[in-house]
């Protein structure tokens, strides 16, 4: 069974006045595989946040189904929505940290809002911290990082939890070459190590180079190409 699995999924935006929708998604059949590190490559407004955002639920459908993990995601009631959400971790080109809470508590939060026992809170944190590679900055507050040490934060916060499926935004977007590799390079040992499944949206031919197995490529709100990597970029 794929780990996450888009099955007829169109998604329209209403437009006011009589403009007509726009129609961000149209008829995208996608299979992602259990424990593989999935691409998807498109240009800006092609549909990727769309598509990305709709596996924890934070866009629904407009027709069509997602099924994560065997959990239809588009008709989740807000309980189950919760447990999906456990079960799928995700960050973000700006890192979306708390400035006010430090590395650790930012790291917490996720377990804090699982209702984890406060008891096992710092033991968790604690080994997150490590496999990210952080340890001598668990204090420090995110102003005081570089930008790959806040994509750190972004993914052991990502990770806090256990998740099955890891969905990356854009994550090296805003990062320099050098930092982007290390990344890349955490995400891919996070992917070999725990076995989680990697869904990543890009605009950067390097990026699924560098990680994806598979990719599809999105072209305004359609997949025009989907399969292992080498062969959907070998093809005359
Ligand atoms: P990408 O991530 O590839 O840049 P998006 O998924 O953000 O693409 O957007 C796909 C299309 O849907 C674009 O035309 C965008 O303008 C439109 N769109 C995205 N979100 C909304 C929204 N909330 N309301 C209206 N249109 C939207
Ligand atoms: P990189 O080359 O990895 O992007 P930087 O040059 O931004 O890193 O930062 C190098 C070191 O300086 C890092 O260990 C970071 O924690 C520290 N640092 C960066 N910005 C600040 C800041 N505003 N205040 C305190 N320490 C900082």
């Amino acid at each position: 069974e794929p780990a996450i699995s888009f099955q007829d999924v169109t998604r329209r935006y209403p437009q006011k006045a009589a403009a007509g929708d726009v129609v961000a998604l149209q008829d995208i059949w996608l299979d992602v595989p259990q424990g593989a590190v999935t691409g998807i490559i498109g240009r800006s407004g092609a549909g990727k946040s769309t598509l990305l955002r709709m596996v924890n639920g934070l866009e629904r459908p407009s027709s069509g189904k997602v099924i994560v993990n065997g959990h239809d995601v588009g008709a989740a009631s807000d309980a189950s929505l919760r447990a999906i959400r456990r079960e799928v971790g995700m960050i973000f080109q700006h890192f979306n940290l708390l400035a006010s809470r430090t590395v650790a508590e930012n790291i917490a939060l996720p377990l804090e809002i699982a209702s984890e026992d406060p008891a096992r809170i710092p033991a968790r944190v604690g080994e997150l911290i490590e496999r990210v590679g952080l340890t001598a900055q668990a204090s420090r507050y995110p102003a005081e990082l570089s930008g790959g040490q806040k994509q750190r934060v972004g993914i052991a916060r990502a990770l806090a939890t256990a998740p099955r499926v890891l969905l990356s935004d854009e994550a090296t977007s805003a990062l320099d070459p050098d930092t982007t590799r290390q990344v890349l390079e955490l995400l891919q040992s996070i992917n070999r190590e725990l076995g989680l499944t990697i869904l990543l949206i890009t605009h950067e031919m390097g990026v699924v180079r560098d990680i994806c197995s598979h990719v599809a490529v999105i072209e305004a709100g359609r997949i025009v190409e989907a399969g292992e990597t080498y062969s959907v970029f070998s093809r005359p």
